[in-house]
């Protein structure tokens, strides 16, 4: 029997999410691919007789068995796509699976697969999707790019929109009104323990429900190298299929049970933006996004084990692991930037986490964050080199942060680092103190030691026992001492004081 894979890979997913500013919008976009993705393109499959691998982040893999079929749903799902987006497109890739009795024909497909959507993908022009813009046309308010084709009228401001930015924001109404995925997946999974839960709906409203001034945070994570370990692991369609379903449900039970202890006047303390795959984007209340984010890193391994072995999958969830890019600033902030800083920091966590493993071998969660309080337009770089490094090896920062231990890598976790700062603020560690301490970093080696002295004379006898403690559990010595040396990845000093004081407010 004639065997064929169909691979698909939606075309520049983020460019169509990201084309504007708007909660809304962005909501609508990640929101209708999804439905594409993961309901469309499989009942598309199912009707000329495929059989479906995976759907999810916007790529899918199906097995058909016969020729025909593969082409005639590869060209209903690509007008699909424009049909309902008006703009996002799908690469496809059919490829034969040879029916010898060797082993890897299977993989052997797959990569084939891969190598063709790959190519078909870098060809993917944009300006081929583009419309002609007549110039007697006005463009979109928000997008820019296509002609206005509808007037709403709200309260404060009218909007001028084209049929892209209209489509995605009258999707996000439903999503809104009905629930779909991805909030779908919650509203499912606390109705037992209760009925009423809502969705917040607007960056403001999740602002309301910070405890420091309307702050939100934007998260940002990605699962590290799961390419490589399907490539090494799940050699067959059977064992690609199941695995699948079990990623998906870990990441969504994980982010069920990361926000539960944060869930107060029956409403969620998040809005999910996109779930798929092995990515991830949450916006939530500024101070609960970095115990949001533990949880999630500490407890994602855990579930994807039960997982596993629930479905008889001999694999260890150990192999696998996540980083995350948290960024911190007020509900104001737009969008976009929060976005653009997320993402940076994501790749930062992430290349600490390639650190490691070269290093010891082992996968290991990591995270970066950055509060963001003043409106700067530093990019993370830029940040990196003026606030973060005092000297070729003297660092203001402990950034990023690995979420578990690591032998011989004597930087504190991210569980440490918030323990400290929780523990502070619950005993109420006068913040003056604290910044006085942080600020010493700053001086010269010269004074900094007399102004430690002073510094320890302005303690009081517990505020002194408390800094001793906070400090031994963040790898410094003594409350004296305000570096400490890392011999494993580098032979740098490095102090997590900086930032203490910068989560302080968000612990
Ligand atoms: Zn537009």
């Amino acid at each position: 029997m004639e065997k064929y894979l169909v691979s698909l890979d939606t075309n520049k997913v983020k460019n169509y999410v990201f084309a504007t500013n708007k909660l809304k919008e962005i909501v609508g976009a990640s929101s209708l691919l999804a439905e594409l993705n993961e309901e469309i393109t499989i009942k598309c499959a199912k009707k000329h007789e495929g059989k479906c691998i995976f759907a999810g982040g916007g790529s899918a893999l199906f097995v058909f068995y016969k020729k025909n079929k593969a082409h005639d749903f590869v060209a209903e799902i690509e007008r699909t796509y424009i049909e309902k987006t008006k703009k996002a497109t799908i690469a496809s890739a059919i490829v034969e699976i040879p029916q010898s009795q060797e082993e890897n024909n299977f993989i052997k497909a797959l990569n084939q697969a891969e190598k063709c959507l790959k190519r078909k993908k870098a060809n993917n022009n944009p300006s081929t999707n583009l419309v002609y813009l007549e110039p007697y046309f006005e463009p979109c308010h928000h997008c820019g790019n296509y002609p206005i084709i509808k007037h709403i009228e709200l309260n404060d401001n009218d909007l001028l929109l084209c049929e892209v930015c209209f489509t995605k924001r009258s999707y996000a109404l439903k999503v809104e009104n009905e629930n779909l995925r991805p909030r779908k997946y919650f509203i499912d999974y606390f109705s037992k323990l209760n009925q009423g839960l809502k969705f917040p709906n607007t960056l403001e409203e999740l602002g309301e429900m910070d405890r420091s001034n309307g702050y939100i945070a934007y998260i940002y994570a990605d699962g590290n190298a799961f390419g490589n370990f399907i490539q090494k692991h799940l050699d067959s369609e059977e064992k690609l299929t199941a695995f699948s379903e079990i990623l998906k449900s870990a990441i969504n039970t994980t982010i069920a049970k990361s926000i539960e202890p944060f869930i107060q006047n029956n409403k969620f303390p998040f809005i999910p933006v996109l779930i798929g795959g092995d990515d991830l984007i949450l916006i939530t209340p500024g101070s609960r996004a970095l115990s949001i984010a533990n949880n999630f890193l500490i407890q994602f391994q855990q579930f994807l084990q039960n997982g596993l072995r629930d479905k008889n999958l001999d694999i260890d969830a150990t192999q696998l692991s996540m980083s995350m890019g948290v960024t911190i600033s007020h509900s104001k902030y737009p969008l976009l930037s929060f976005h653009d800083m997320s993402k940076s920091l994501l790749q930062n966590a992430k290349s600490l986490y390639q650190d490691i493993y070269i290093k010891s071998g082992k996968q290991i969660s990591t995270v970066d964050f950055k509060v963001i309080s003043s409106s700067t337009s530093k990019s993370l770089d830029q940040i990196i080199d003026g606030e973060y490094k005092l000297s070729k090896d003297h660092w203001a920062t402990c950034r990023p942060y690995p979420c578990f231990e690591v032998e011989g890598f004597s930087r504190p976790t991210f569980t440490n680092l918030l323990n400290v700062a929780a523990t502070l603020s619950s005993k109420h560690f006068p913040k003056n103190k604290l910044m006085r301490w942080k600020d010493i970093v700053y001086t010269k080696e010269s004074i900094n030691a007399l102004e430690l002295i002073s510094f320890g004379a302005s303690l009081k006898m517990e505020e002194k026992i408390l800094m001793e403690t906070s400090t031994k559990s963040l790898g410094l010595a003594t409350y004296k001492n305000l570096f400490f040396q890392e011999n494993f990845l580098t032979t740098d000093y490095f102090t997590p004081l900086i930032d203490l004081v910068e989560i302080f407010n968000f612990v």
